[in-house]
């Protein structure tokens, strides 16, 4: 069972059936899923949802998939943390840390590939396939593997050593191409177009990208059903961004939450922020960037989404921060220090961003903030490894321990 109805040009409002298509053929525009919120709205209830699973499925009313093709290897339903020391450190009474580095694969991608082939299978395809930069093939080859699937994964030959054998231990045929993640979208577009294979962001965008909703929908239920006053989030192709609020919309569109004012930020790195900078310019066309950055799972030159995360920011008088790869690396370990989660780099991108909108006043001292951290620290250790106090290296031998111990004070 499932309320979706339509896909639904982003652009012109024109309406297709429900299809392995992405674009719209009169204006090209991206084409979103359109549900019946009024059927939703009579079957789904507060209580429905707490007796669901503790994964993303107990949303299932509100996904776009027939949840019997469900592969379930527990995406979802992750930690919303209150924040003590890392609030304190930056000024803010009522901080929140959803903590995505949980899922099954170290990665918020887990929801949208969830959802991604559910669809396929629905669709009746054999083959799973990717162009990611890291996190999204782990994702991909994970889910195919437990549903005896294909997986073909592309990605750019950068990649951190964590996203490579995090793909490759479940067997995927993978593909690394020399040249940025943009030349491997622009190259598995050609694929797409030629194979009768599911690209979970190519021709199965539309889908996919719902599943991000469920972060939304997850941090209001965490929170008591309300929706907080600030989100932070990382952007690269800027989907995640617009999905969560989106979310929020559709919560308050069905009754579970009454208002909705929240403020919606984004964050990217300086080494590629085509998004931010736009936003700084105020300015809605950005301007493609050749990606240079420490953070490679937002390393997106030309996002998809981008146009849209402006005008989410504009919508919810929201906002958008950049982070050098120094303040990555800070913002890593300060987000470790402080609280004990290990994220990737994504994640020090999230934090160090958080930092400067409070320290530049667009975030206040009491607005009720969540921060999205989306991946996992293990996967990109390269990026601190130079960064940290080094072990005590001794021989088994009391007094060796107690000589340098002694050194430490
Ligand atoms: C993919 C990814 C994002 C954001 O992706 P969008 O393309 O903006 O939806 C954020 N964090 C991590 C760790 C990711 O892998
Ligand atoms: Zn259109």
């Amino acid at each position: 069972m499932s309320y979706e109805i339509a896909l639904k040009c982003r652009e012109c409002g024109r309406k297709f059936e429900l299809l392995a298509i992405y674009s719209c053929e009169f204006c090209f525009g991206p084409l979103e899923v359109d549900y019946d919120y009024d059927q939703i709205k009579a079957k789904i209830s507060k209580e429905s949802i707490a007796n669901g699973p503790s994964s993303l499925w107990r949303y299932e009313d509100l996904l776009p998939c027939d949840t019997s093709f469900k592969v379930d290897i527990g995406a979802g339903f992750t930690p919303l943390i209150k924040s003590q020391s890392l609030a304190k450190h930056l000024g803010l009474k009522n901080l929140w840390i959803k903590n995505d580095t949980v899922n099954p694969t170290w990665s918020f991608k887990d929801r949208v590939v969830s959802i991604a082939i559910a669809r396929a299978r629905q669709f009746g395809y054999q083959d799973l396939a990717c162009a990611s930069t890291g996190n999204l093939a782990n994702s991909v080859s994970a889910h195919a593997a437990k549903a005896g699937m294909r997986a073909l994964v592309f990605m750019p030959d950068d990649l951190e050593s964590g996203k490579v054998i995090g793909s490759l231990v479940y067997n995927p045929i993978l593909t690394m191409v020399d040249g940025n993640y943009d030349d491997v979208n622009r190259l598995c577009t050609e694929l797409a177009a030629s194979n009768n294979w599911a690209f979970v962001n190519i021709n199965m965008r539309p889908y996919y990208a719902e599943g991000s909703r469920t972060l939304a929908f997850e941090v209001a239920e965490q929170l008591g059903w309300r929706a907080p006053d600030h989100c932070v989030v990382p952007m690269a192709s800027g989907s995640l961004f617009t999905k969560i609020w989106k979310g929020f919309k559709e919560l308050q569109h069905i009754g579970l939450i009454n208002n909705l004012d929240t403020r919606m930020s984004g964050a990217q790195a300086t080494g590629c922020s085509p998004i931010s900078k736009a936003f700084q310019e105020g300015t809605k066309n950005f301007v493609p960037q050749k990606p240079n950055t420490i953070a490679r799972s937002l390393a997106i030159g030309n996002p998809a989404d981008g146009y849209y995360a402006l005008k989410v920011m504009e919508e919810t008088d929201g906002s958008a921060e950049m982070a050098s790869d120094a303040e990555i690396v800070q913002g890593i370990k300060l987000l470790a220090e402080t609280e004990g989660i290990f994220a990737e780099t994504a994640g020090g991108v999230s934090v160090a961003c958080l930092k400067k909108l409070v320290e530049s006043g667009v975030i206040s001292t009491d607005e009720e903030t969540v921060l999205f951290i989306t991946g996992a620290g293990l996967k990109t250790v390269e990026a601190v490894v130079d960064n940290m106090k080094p072990a005590i290296m001794i021989s088994p031998k009391t007094e060796e321990f107690m000589d340098q111990f002694n050194k430490l004070k």
